[in-house]
């Protein structure tokens, strides 16, 4: 049978390296950390409290297929995420929803606004600022105009170091307004997070007697391409090779560095047991961190000591920090396309994943996208 190697052991590459490995496959996996699962790697502090180092990661899907899947390698506690924003020093509910309404506007207001919103948008219903702020109601053109200013324009300018209009629609539809009550930050159907924690949950996806695990090791040390070939420290590789790590470093930056956000974390262990009010606090109107997350709130009972932390959002530096998110602009897009024109050259190369795709995605597609990935190699195999 063919060899399969997986570069970056992130969700993506992980759940690869499995479906490979259950179908008879011998399968290489690296990745040039020395830690396992990518950025939703996590560890237990010495006060027993589950610490993100690359930033707060919840699981939540409506994809049963990928929750059944992760189900084989963990135990799940149940944990429905919840957000405040800190506006101007009031802590309300995002996604901005009808209890946010009436925190923030003085009591005949909200009820007005309230009414025009049930009656024009319907209740319970979900829907993006962009869509309300074009609405043909004027009072709802104002609403979602405050909404905007209060919940969206500061907090995406520190985040993207781009005004929202300057983004992709989908960056700012992926925190509608809720015309309810509901305060869970996300509605999906399964909501969890693994008992002992992400990397516990990548460990036991990984172990596995097929399954060859190299810690420390960059991929551009051992594998080259030219002329549609793969190479394996300068041999022949004739198997095939599933990437998960930034495209523009496969191909040596050849069309230029494609643009990311990083990130910038400050961690504080509090001697309190509980720290903030929710276990995220957006800041969307003041300070130059985006958010407080606070970890013992995810899954922990409350604890002695708290551990807390601040993110800054930064421009990406090659070789500097690490490039967290995509950049969702219209012409990175084109820019990316580049390289997938590279790729094509590789008939036994397949990208996947966050940063191969050069696009945002949770923690459950990445599981699913290399789900139909398997699925698609695997038919072009037994042809
Ligand atoms: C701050 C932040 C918060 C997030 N929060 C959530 C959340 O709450 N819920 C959710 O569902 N998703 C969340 N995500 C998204 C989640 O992190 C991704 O879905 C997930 O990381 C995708 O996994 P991946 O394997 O594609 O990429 P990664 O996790 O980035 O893994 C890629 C791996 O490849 C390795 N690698 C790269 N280049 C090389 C090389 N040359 N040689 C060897 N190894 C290499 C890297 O070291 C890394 O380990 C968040 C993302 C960020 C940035």
């Amino acid at each position: 049978m063919k060899k399969v190697i997986i570069v970056g052991a992130g969700l993506s590459g992980a759940t690869m390296a499995r479906l490979f490995a259950d179908d008879g496959y011998e399968v290489t996996i690296i990745d040039k950390r020395d830690t396992y699962g990518g950025n939703a790697y996590d560890y237990k502090d010495r006060n027993g409290i589950i610490v993100q180092p690359y930033g707060p990661h919840i699981f939540h899907t409506n994809e049963k297929v990928v929750f059944d899947f992760l189900s084989r390698f963990t135990e799940w506690d149940k944990y429905e995420h919840r957000v405040l924003a800190n506006i101007k020093g009031k802590l309300v509910p995002v996604p901005f929803n009808l209890t946010s309404l009436e925190m923030l506007f003085a009591k005949d207001k909200a009820e007005r606004i309230k009414e025009i919103l049930i009656k024009e948008i319907g209740l319970d219903k979900k829907v993006p600022i962009l869509k309300l702020k074009e609405h043909e109601n004027k009072e709802i053109r104002d609403f979602a105009e405050f909404v905007y200013q209060n919940i969206f324009y500061f907090y995406t300018k520190k985040q993207w170091g781009f005004k929202p209009e300057e983004l992709g629609e989908a960056v700012m539809n992926r925190v509608p307004v809720y015309v309810s009550y509901e305060d869970r930050y996300f509605t999906d159907e399964y909501q969890y997070m693994p008992q002992n924690g992400f990397t516990e949950m990548v460990s036991n996806i990984l172990r596995h007697p097929k399954i060859q695990l190299k810690l420390g090791r960059d991929a551009g040390k051992v594998l080259s391409l030219k002329d549609g070939e793969i190479y394996l420290k300068g041999q022949l590789f004739e198997g095939e090779l599933i990437y998960t790590g930034c495209v523009d470093e496969l191909f040596n930056y050849c069309h230029g560095v494609l643009p990311y956000r990083s990130l910038k974390f400050k961690f504080k262990t509090k001697k309190c047991s509980s720290y903030q009010k929710a276990a995220v606090v957006n800041f969307t109107t003041s300070h130059r961190f985006t958010r407080i997350s606070e970890f013992s709130k995810f899954t922990c009972p409350p604890q002695k000591k708290t551990v807390i932390v601040k993110e800054y959002s930064k421009k990406f530096k090659k070789d500097k920090n690490i490039p967290y998110y995509p950049i969702p602009t219209e012409s990175n897009a084109i820019f990316y396309q580049k390289y997938v024109e590279e790729a094509k050259k590789y008939k036994h190369l397949h990208l996947l994943g966050r940063l191969a795709n050069y696009k945002y995605i949770n923690m459950d597609i990445a599981v699913k996208n290399a789900m139909e990935l398997y699925e698609k190699i695997k038919d072009n195999l037994e042809d």
